[in-house]
C-alpha cells in the first residue's frame, strides 16, 4: 500500500512538472547542452528500454518512441544520455537489429546498445566453441551463434532437413523448410553421426510441432535422433517469457510457453525430467550486465577514455528500466535493486488502470514518451 502511495505521489508530481514544462523549455535545453559538453560531469543516470510493447508494436513505433528517443541525442545526432535496448527478443545478430531499429526509429543506434535475450549465449562460447550445437528460433539463429564465435552450429531447419521422415507432418507444411541448404562446412554424413552437445533456443520457435519433435529426439538420445536413450545434452533458452505484445490486441505466446510445451512433452516420454537453463529478464544478471554496458557507453561521448582503462568505477545514481511487462521488466528491475528504478508503460502487456498487484512499478505512465519526459524533467531540470 505504501508503495502504491509513493507511485501516486510520483505521478502527481510528474503531472505538476509536465504542466509547467512548456514554460521551462528554454532552461531545459540549456541543461541538456551542458550535459553533452565533454567537460561536464558524466551523466549520473542511464536508461534501459524494453522493445516490444514499449518502443514497437510489431514493426511500428508505439507511444511516441521516435520523438522520446530523439531527446537522448544532441542536435548533431550524437548520444548524450546513455541508453540501451534491453529486450528478451532476438533472432538476428545485434548489428543487424541495431541497423533495423535505426531505420524504423530514424536514429543512429549502435550494436553495443542492443542487448537481446540471446546475448548472454556469448558467455558459453568457451565451453562449446568447437562442439556440435543446434540453434532454434525465428530469424537467423545459426548466424547469431556463429557471430558469437560458435564454430560448429546448425539451425534446427538445417539439422532437421538431414533426417528423412523426422517430421511426419512435413509434407503438409508448404513454407520455407522446403529448400533448406545445410551449411557446407558440416557434411550431411557428419550430421547423421555426430552427437549434438547442446541445443540453444535463440528466439521464438516457428514450427512448434517439428521443433518439439526434433528437440525431444536430440534430448532423449544423447544427441543422435533415432538412436537409443542417452544422457540429455545441454539446453539453453534465451528467455522464459510466457507472453509478449505484438500488433495483435491480446498477448501472444512466447518462448516460455514453448518451454512449457517442450518440458511437459519431454517429461511425459522420458524417465528423467528435462534440465535446462533460461536467460533473459527478469534474471538480475541481465540487469547487472546492462549496467556495465551503460557504463561503457558513457566515456565514448565524454572523451573520457581513462575511465575504461581503469576499470570504470563510475556508478550510476539511477538506472531506469522502462517496460510493459510487470512479470519480466518490473520484476527484474525490482529484484536487482539499487540503482534500478522501474517504469511501467500501458502500451503493451500491462493493461491495468493503476499499478500491477504482484509486481508494482515505481512509476506507471501511459507511454514511453511520458516516461522519458519524467526522467529528463527529474534529472535535468529539478
Ligand atoms: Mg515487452
Amino acid at each position: 500500500m505504501a508503495r502504491f502511495h509513493l507511485f501516486r505521489k510520483a505521478l502527481q508530481s510528474d503531472v505538476r512538472k509536465r504542466t509547467t514544462l512548456s514554460s521551462l523549455a528554454p532552461s531545459r535545453s540549456r541543461s541538456f547542452s551542458q550535459l553533452s559538453s565533454p567537460s561536464q560531469q558524466r551523466p549520473s543516470f542511464g536508461i534501459a528500454f524494453d522493445i516490444d510493447g514499449v518502443i514497437l508494436l510489431g514493426d511500428s513505433p508505439v507511444g511516441g518512441s521516435p520523438a522520446a528517443l530523439r531527446r537522448l541525442y544532441d542536435s548533431a545526432g550524437s548520444l548524450r544520455i546513455p541508453f540501451v535496448f534491453l529486450t528478451n527478443g532476438g533472432g538476428f545478430p545485434e548489428a543487424k537489429r541495431a541497423s533495423e531499429l535505426s531505420q524504423i526509429l530514424g536514429l543512429n543506434i549502435s550494436s553495443s546498445q542492443v542487448l537481446q535475450g540471446h546475448s548472454p549465449f556469448r558467455q558459453l562460447v568457451s565451453r562449446f566453441e568447437n562442439e556440435f550445437v543446434v540453434a532454434a528460433g525465428k530469424g537467423e539463429p545459426a548466424a547469431v551463434m556463429s557471430e558469437y564465435g560458435f564454430k560448429n552450429v546448425l539451425s534446427i531447419d538445417e539439422y532437421a532437413s538431414c533426417f528423412e521422415h523426422i517430421d511426419p507432418l512435413a509434407s503438409y507444411k508448404k513454407w520455407t523448410t522446403e529448400n533448406v541448404k545445410v551449411n557446407e562446412s558440416t557434411p550431411r554424413n557428419d550430421v547423421l553421426s555426430k552427437r549434438v552437445q547442446a541445443a540453444f533456443i535463440v528466439s521464438d520457435p516457428v514450427d512448434w510441432s517439428r521443433d518439439i519433435q526434433v528437440l525431444c529426439d536430440i534430448l532423449t538420445t544423447g544427441g543422435l535422433p533415432g538412436r537409443n536413450i542417452g544422457p540429455q545434452p545441454h539446453l539453453y533458452f534465451a528467455n522464459d517469457d510466457l507472453e509478449y505484445q505484438t500488433a495483435f490486441p491480446s498477448e501472444r505466446l512466447g518462448m516460455g510457453a514453448f518451454r512449457i510445451a517442450l518440458e511437459s512433452i519431454f517429461n511425459s516420454i522420458h524417465s528423467q525430467p528435462l534440465k535446462y537453463t533460461s536467460f533473459g529478464k527478469p534474471n538480475p544478471s541481465v540487469f547487472q550486465n546492462a549496467e556495465i554496458v551503460l557504463q561503457q557507453l558513457v566515456p565514448r561521448f565524454h572523451n573520457d577514455v581513462d575511465a575504461i582503462n581503469h576499470n570504470n568505477t563510475q556508478h550510476f545514481k539511477t538506472l531506469y528500466m522502462i517496460g510493459d511487462n510487470p512479470a519480466v521488466d518490473i520484476r527484474g528491475a525490482r529484484q536487482t535493486g539499487h540503482p534500478w528504478f522501474s517504469i511501467l508503460t500501458k502500451t503493451g502487456v500491462f493493461k491495468g488502470k493503476e499499478n500491477h498487484d504482484k509486481f508494482p512499478a515505481d512509476l506507471v505512465v501511459n507511454t514511453v514518451e511520458e516516461a522519458v519526459d519524467y526522467i529528463l524533467t527529474k534529472e535535468c531540470c529539478s
